[in-house]
């Protein structure tokens, strides 16, 4: 069974409720009531559905498309545990568009894990295998740990269930040490309980056990109902083939129970079958009797002839071993009818598999005859190759006598050689210090996203809880004990802030540019709308004196631009009617944008500064801020091959200039 991302506590649910109450940014609003929604997940599709609309509406609302995907793909959710694949599917296609126009590679991870386990479920497990990579893929570049870890667990059972074992354990071992490494305790249970079922079949008992025991652990913390049930049906297998039966009898019945809290039919029938199995090799004829005709009576609502055949399969055995030798005749006739209608399901299978063997044949004969042309023409190129030698073996012959002329400089010539070697010597030395601080310029970006990521969930804990505390102590408290909680609230959310930004900064990175056209109309107009509340109440103008230009580059790295240039404007703006003005100029070899607001302005001799890191220059109340605005602004410049600089006086307002290179 493949896991979709999901989680099922209500504390969690609850501490992010009251977050939303704390948090004013619309978009991280949007964010936190997808996170709610997947929550809901494990425990209550339709609570799902319903917080994944009202984000979708929300993020409607505010042109916020990574929030609308999210909230899609959340809503198909609820369609994939129905079975409603096509509708699923339908769902996570359009999530998909979406949120690969704005390339937002996290929220494209998980969509391409739903296709996956929409592909899985449909049978169709060649695409499934091809999305999980997909999903693999992005989910990385974004540095989704949690995602990474649920994704290389499903590839694991994929290739699990191919009987590919190395592969297998490749994907899961890989998720596990990632598991182990984040503490994302979500992930853990799907993880370890496959790895229980690969040592289960790779021979390993000993290390099986300790899985299978630490996912139940896991499980039970995260109130999992499902993983649950899976790992004690999954346990109970690999404990009856090891003929301990006692053992495999009581995990079914937990199993069985957790299954059926869930209403999750089609597992709990398969538990009825292994239990009727296991009664009967312990002989205990009656009990494994009703398993089996429940079981039967489930198999009917399911329509799965599989299970049918097996149990009464069970049933005949039980019968006659109790000296019922009709009905187990009459079983017996039930069983081989069933196996019969497998074999022709079997049939069918097999010639669509033939058909597919043969397209496989035919490409392969295409592909000799593409390798045979291939050689001819490598027999060409070898043949060019002689003639290449030749005409080397001549010039060298020239080089030699052009040598021999100029011998009479040899001290002049072993001076210059000297010179080149020592001119060699210096370049790698100075590529040695380069690599040496590409790589630690990586570890430290690597440092910065792993301490943020993990930093900003228990951050968003102590703010919630502390809400949730005084919530519950309520009016009982002093004014002064309800004074400190709502100084760790202001300063925990400020901390949040600090470390959602670092995070942000963290994961600028060069690597992948996705260049494409944008055009800043655009993006100026969705930074209009998400600020949209912040311009009315400051009864602020934004102004541009011409349109603006279609430039190549990275859509949501302008946005961020825009984004960070026009909040500072507003925010260090005392003028009851703050204005901003935006103007651009063509040149030569790229573009030249200014963002001039009638603000506090800055001192001159601050001008480089504030575009270090964590560098504010007032820190009162009212004007709020990371001090990461700029830097990002910066980062995001620098890696364009642009720069960007600052023109000002205090109290005579402020023009932030930058100039881009064309692509
Ligand atoms: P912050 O999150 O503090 O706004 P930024 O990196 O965006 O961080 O800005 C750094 C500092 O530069 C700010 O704290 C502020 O003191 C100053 N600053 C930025 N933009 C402006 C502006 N338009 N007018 C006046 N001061 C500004």
């Amino acid at each position: 069974m493949l896991s979709n991302i999901a989680a099922g506590q209500n504390a969690v649910i609850d501490s992010l409720k009251s977050l939303l109450t704390n948090i004013q940014d619309p978009e991280e609003q949007v964010d936190i009531i997808n996170e709610i929604s997947y929550n809901f997940n494990l425990t209550n599709l339709d609570s799902t559905f319903h917080y994944a609309t009202i984000a979708l509406n929300q993020a409607n609302e505010i042109n916020y498309p990574s929030g609308k995907a999210r909230a899609l793909n959340l809503q198909g959710g609820k369609y994939l545990y129905e079975k409603k694949h096509e509708k699923s599917l339908q769902l996570n296609e359009e999530a998909l568009r979406i949120a690969k126009e704005v390339n937002d590679h996290n929220v494209i991870g998980k969509i391409y894990n739903s296709i996956g386990i929409n592909n899985y479920n449909l049978g169709d497990k060649e695409n499934c295998l091809i999305n999980l990579r997909e999903a693999l893929k992005h989910s990385e570049l974004a540095k989704d740990s949690m995602t990474v870890i649920i994704i290389g667990s499903n590839l694991g059972y994929m290739h699990m269930k191919n009987g590919e074992l190395e592969l297998a354990a490749e994907y899961l071992e890989r998720a596990d040490f990632l598991n182990s490494q984040f503490k994302t305790s979500i992930g853990i249970s799907s993880v370890q309980k496959h790895l229980a079922t690969l040592y289960g079949l790779q021979g390993k008992d000993d290390k099986a056990i300790e899985y299978f025991t630490r996912s139940i652990a896991i499980a039970k913390e995260d109130n999992d109902n499902f993983s649950l049930g899976w790992s004690y049906l999954q346990l109970a297998k690999f404990q009856k083939k090891r003929k301990f039966l006692n053992q495999a009898k009581e995990n079914l019945l937990l199993s069985s129970k957790y299954f059926k809290q869930r209403n999750d039919l089609e597992n709990q029938l398969e538990v009825y079958t292994e239990l009727s199995e296991v009664l009967n090799l312990q002989k205990q004829y009656n009990q494994s009797e009703s398993y089996a005709i429940a079981g039967i009576e489930l198999a009917n609502v399911e329509g799965n002839i599989e299970h049918k055949r097996n149990l009464y399969h069970q049933l005949s055995i039980s019968n006659s071993a109790q000296g019922q030798y009709k009905e187990a005749n009459k079983h017996l006739n039930e069983f081989i009818k069933w196996n019969d209608s497998l074999h022709v399901l079997d049939k069918s299978e097999r010639i669509l598999e033939l058909e597919s063997m043969y397209q496989l044949e035919n490409s392969k004969v295409e592909n000799q005859l593409l390798k045979e042309e291939k050689a001819k023409q490598e027999a060409i190129i070898k043949q060019g190759n002689i003639q290449n030698l030749a005409t080397l073996i001549c010039l060298l012959f020239i080089t030699a006598i052009s040598f021999l002329l100029y011998r009479n400089n040899k001290s002049k010539q072993k001076y210059s050689l000297q010179l080149e070697s020592e001119v060699a010597q210096r370049t790698k030395d100075l590529k040695n210090t380069n690599d040496h601080l590409i790589r630690s310029n990586e570890e430290l970006e690597r440092f910065a996203f792993i301490a943020s990521h993990d930093l900003k969930e228990p951050i968003r804990n102590i703010i919630s809880f502390t809400d949730l505390l005084k919530k519950e102590i309520g009016e009982k408290q002093s004014q002064k004990a309800n004074q400190f909680m709502d100084i760790i609230q202001k300063n925990t959310t400020q901390l949040y802030y600090l470390v959602r930004d670092t995070l942000e900064f963290s994961m600028l990175s060069d690597k992948e540019k996705n260049i494409e056209s944008v055009d800043l109309n655009e993006t100026l107009e969705n930074v209009r709308s998400s600020i949209s509340d912040t311009l009315e109440r400051k009864n602020a103008k934004i102004l541009i004196e011409e349109n603006l230009p279609s430039i190549k580059a990275n859509k949501t790295q302008m946005f961020l631009i825009f984004k960070n240039l026009i909040e500072n404007g507003l925010k260090y703006n005392e003028n009851p009617k703050p204005q901003i003005s935006i103007a651009h100029k063509p040149e030569s070899e790229g573009n030249t944008f200014s963002f001039t607001d009638n603000g506090i302005g800055i001192d001159e001799k601050y001008s480089d500064k504030v575009f270090e890191m964590f560098s504010r220059l007032q820190k009162r109340e009212g004007w709020e801020g990371t001090g990461l605005g700029l830097a990002t602004c910066k980062k995001i410049v620098d890696q364009m091959g642009g720069h960007i600089w600052l023109e000002s006086k205090i109290g005579q307002g402020s023009t932030f200039k930058f100039s881009i290179p064309s692509v």
